[in-house]
């Protein structure tokens, strides 16, 4: 299998070049030729493991990196873990080192840049830039911890991150690894780091010196694909579980930021999923919910700090594929959105892409319905969600409010609430005002009989290894800082 750029048909690469570079030459993204097609083997697939599955969609588009090369990624990144849970409906993504769901493919990734690195005869170090509003930046992290011949460096909104995420980031050990802080917002960082990546004279500098530049962000496709195995396996779950016939079809409602997870989830139905709507969930920044409701995209508007900040964002890189796609892939179209976005902040799409995309529907949710949804499950049902994942779950109430559809539905968990411990301690109002989240980590597990995550006990007794700060034009300078100096 191939893979092609959104804005140009003519750029086709392999998946290994696809994995390294990250970004195509024109800026567009890489998406698959072709999707696999497994609505056939639905029958088969059902009694798979999670990591057998990983292997399966894996091989349906990164077979050229090899087979056993294929199983060697699978082995090394999940064994032990990462693991998929369905509880209530939710299905629960955020049981790996770093307590979100972006371990999936940030365990994945590395071990995928690592085979392409070799099928490519790369000698040259690869420098990984990624800007995180707060989880991607320590899945990162903890994925490429002290693979060889790859350095990573993260930077994250000052800002824009929980204390927990803020303390996991810079507690990270491994020698390849760097974290910054800017003064900005999420958007200023990923905007940033963007344009290294189209800074043609800084590469080329940068490659005299044997360093490569690339990208562990979303928009990676190593990093798409090994998402799209757990829709699968959360489908066969509710099989398995007996709330639906195997080739009955499901909705699913995604926490939605930057728009690679719920694309999984578009892929996924592309492969044969039986997929039925998909329920886009956004918080305060309701770019998206207006976009689905609209047409209209665009980000002219405040970026507004919220309590589910890895979705506090107003430019949604991942959608770009899904345009490509209702646009029947006319990549000129694409382009001109594309500039449009970046000249103006905003375009709109026709009529007919619009019909094209008729299958997801948008909601958002502000602080005060995310907050009393919490407190609702938990008294309900005895069962947490964190405000991502809650975010999700009004969502979805609106979505059934709405449209009386009552399909069965998997509502995509996307952290554990042990992350956003402040904002849980709140919302369940059992709030003391120690103000401390190291103490409400201890108050909100005995208070709910859960246990901490192992990656987030005695994370305050750890030492702090990354102090770098930046402005937001000041990125370069801190690259070069970095590299300079190891
Ligand atoms: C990244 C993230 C999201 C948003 O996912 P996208 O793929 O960017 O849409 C939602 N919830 C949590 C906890 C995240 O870390």
């Amino acid at each position: 299998m191939n893979f092609i750029s959104t804005r140009d048909l003519n750029d086709v690469v392999s998946s290994a070049e696809a994995i390294i570079k990250g970004l195509s030459n024109s800026g567009g993204l890489y998406v698959p030729e072709e999707f696999p097609d497994f609505s056939n083997e639905l029958k088969i697939l059902q009694g798979f493991k999670y990591e057998e599955l990983a292997l399966k969609i894996s091989k349906a588009f990164f077979l050229d990196l090899g087979e056993e090369n294929l199983k060697n990624c699978v082995r090394e990144a999940y064994e032990e873990k990462f693991d998929v849970e369905l509880k209530n409906n939710f299905l629960e993504l955020y049981h790996g080192p770093t307590a979100a769901f972006k371990d999936a493919a940030l365990l994945f990734l590395p071990q995928l840049m690592k085979i392409a690195k070799e099928k490519l005869n790369i000698n040259e170090d690869i420098v990984i830039l990624t800007a995180t509003s707060g989880d991607t930046g320590k899945a990162a992290l903890e994925g490429f911890k002290n693979i060889e011949g790859i350095k990573v460096i993260v930077f994250y909104p000052k800002n824009g991150v929980s204390t927990v995420q803020e303390y996991q980031m810079l507690t990270q050990e491994g020698g390849n690894l760097s974290v910054v802080s800017i003064d900005g917002n999420f958007d200023d960082s990923q905007t940033g780091v963007k344009k290294i990546f189209s800074d043609k004279n800084f590469i080329e500098a940068l490659n005299k010196e044997g360093i490569l530049l690339s990208s562990a962000n979303s928009i990676n496709i190593g990093r798409l694909i090994p998402q799209i195995v757990y829709y699968f396996y959360g489908y066969f779950k509710l099989v398995n579980n007996n709330k639906i016939e195997n080739g009955e079809k499901i909705n699913v409602a995604v926490p939605t930021g930057n728009f690679g997870n719920i694309l999984a989830a578009y892929y996924a139905k592309k492969m044969g999923l039986p997929i039925d709507k998909f329920i886009c969930a956004s918080n305060e920044n309701n770019v998206l919910t207006d976009f689905i409701n609209t047409n209209k995209y665009n980000k002219n508007r405040e970026l507004i700090l919220t309590e589910s900040p890895s979705m506090d964002i107003l430019v949604s890189s991942n959608l770009e594929r899904l345009l490509f796609e209702i646009s029947d892939r006319d990549d000129i179209c694409i382009k001109n959105f594309m500039d449009k976005l970046n000249e103006e902040g905003a375009y709109e799409i026709s009529s007919k892409m619009k019909n094209n995309m008729s299958d997801f529907y948008g909601y958002s949710a502000n602080q005060k319905e995310v907050y009393s949804e919490i407190k609702r499950i938990f008294n309900e049902k005895e069962y947490l969600i964190d405000t991502h994942t809650a975010v999700a779950s009004v969502a979805y109430s609106k979505y059934v409010n709405q449209s009386s559809d009552k399909k069965e539905v998997l509502i995509v968990s996307t952290a554990s609430p042990f992350k956003f411990v402040r904002s849980i301690v709140n919302a369940l109002e059992i709030d003391e005002n120690n103000n401390n989240d190291f103490k409400y980590l201890e108050k909100l597990a005995s208070y709910t009989n859960l246990k901490i995550p192992q990656g987030l006990k005695n994370l305050k007794d750890k030492e702090i290894k990354h102090d770098i700060n930046c402005s937001k034009d000041g990125i370069k300078e801190a690259i070069l800082k970095i590299l300079g100096s190891k």
